[in-house]
């Protein structure tokens, strides 16, 4: 059984859906530079960077629009998080590097 909408708006439902816009705008701190809209949460853990990078990078996600920004300068946080993941991946490549050529033939080891 379909349900059928309740309100009698007079939009039209025939209306191609609207993709949400690219607009970008640095607002100022807190808002967000996509829709302009100030209602933001502080997620404690994203895929991108765990539990350090979001509050290393001050990152915040908008309820209005779900995208992420950066709280603090209200501007995309895109370039921090590519070159935070590069920056995690060379730090994992150097520990690993320390451990096999230094650490590990020290305990005698390899
Ligand atoms: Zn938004």
């Amino acid at each position: 059984m379909s349900q059928r909408p309740t309100d009698n708006s007079l939009e039209n439902p025939f209306q191609s859906p609207v993709a949400p816009s690219n607009e970008y705008e640095v607002r100022g701190p807190g808002i967000c530079p996509y829709c302009g809209q100030s209602d933001f949460e502080r997620p404690v853990f994203t895929h991108w960077g765990g539990f350090v990078g979001p509050w290393l990078l001050n990152h915040a996600v908008c309820r209005h629009c779900q995208r992420g920004f950066n709280a603090g300068s209200g501007a995309s946080n895109l370039l921090n998080i590519i070159l935070y993941q590069i920056g995690s991946v060379v730090l994992v490549v150097a520990a690993l590097l320390i451990c096999i050529f230094y650490v590990l033939p020290g305990w005698g080891l390899l």
